[in-house]
């Protein structure tokens, strides 16, 4: 594959999106870009005293690479700048050039169907119940030592989720023509064939 095809595989936190993602960029050779790391790079610039339009104007890709963006502050803190315009504003070139890359690339996030790229090949929206979605997220921070009690995991992905779906700019939700996979009842193995199945299918129409 040599001209752009883009992948965007869109769904709330804890879905499976991520891993589904890595696995479909390793499988077929495809650039793999996780925007919600760009949010939660502002999210913790702001956590660290900057204006959330000034850290997400001055992003860097060493921002990218620090150790605390995986955390649960950073969660809460990328969903908040996330609900701003500008914030949003300045990270549409880098996504976009990234989905339009040669070679083809698959990005992850919460609008990537519906605002960033429109026009991607495929689209997936991968979702599962809060509460399975709670229940990985509390393993997940449990074997880094980073995690609260499940009850407070959930409340957390359910504030995320209802800050993320119901702000005024670009709102999760799926593109009309994105295809829906709810990983509830999937082992990661099964969610991730049922996603390349689709995208092989994709693949083969004119
Ligand atoms: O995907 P992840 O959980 O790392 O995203 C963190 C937060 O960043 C999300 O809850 C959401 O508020 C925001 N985000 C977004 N648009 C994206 C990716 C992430 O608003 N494309």
């Amino acid at each position: 594959m040599t001209g752009p095809f883009t992948i965007a595989i869109d769904g709330p936190a804890a879905a499976g999106k991520g891993t589904i993602s890595k696995a479909v960029a390793a499988a077929l050779g495809l650039g793999h870009l996780d925007t919600g790391l760009l949010y939660r790079a502002v999210g913790v610039k702001t956590l660290d005293g900057l204006a959330p339009v000034d850290a997400a104007q001055a992003l860097t890709s060493e921002d990218l690479q620090r150790d605390d963006l995986r955390g649960p502050e950073a969660a809460q803190a990328a969903s908040k700048v996330a609900v701003i315009a500008e914030v949003r504003a300045a990270l549409v070139d880098f996504q976009r050039a990234f989905a339009r890359r040669a070679g083809g690339a698959v990005l992850d996030g919460r609008d990537i169907g519906t605002v960033i790229c429109p026009q991607a090949e495929v689209k997936l929206f991968v979702t599962a119940s809060a509460e399975v979605r709670a229940k990985r997220r509390f393993l997940e921070l449990s074997a880094t030592g980073q995690a609260d009690t499940l009850e407070e995991v959930l409340a957390d992905v359910k504030a995320r989720d209802d800050r993320d779906m119901n702000r005024a700019e670009a709102p999760l939700k799926p593109a009309p023509d994105a295809v829906v996979i709810d990983t509830s009842d999937l082992s990661i193995e099964q969610a991730v064939a049922q996603a390349i199945a689709l995208i092989e299918t994709r693949q083969q129409q004119p």
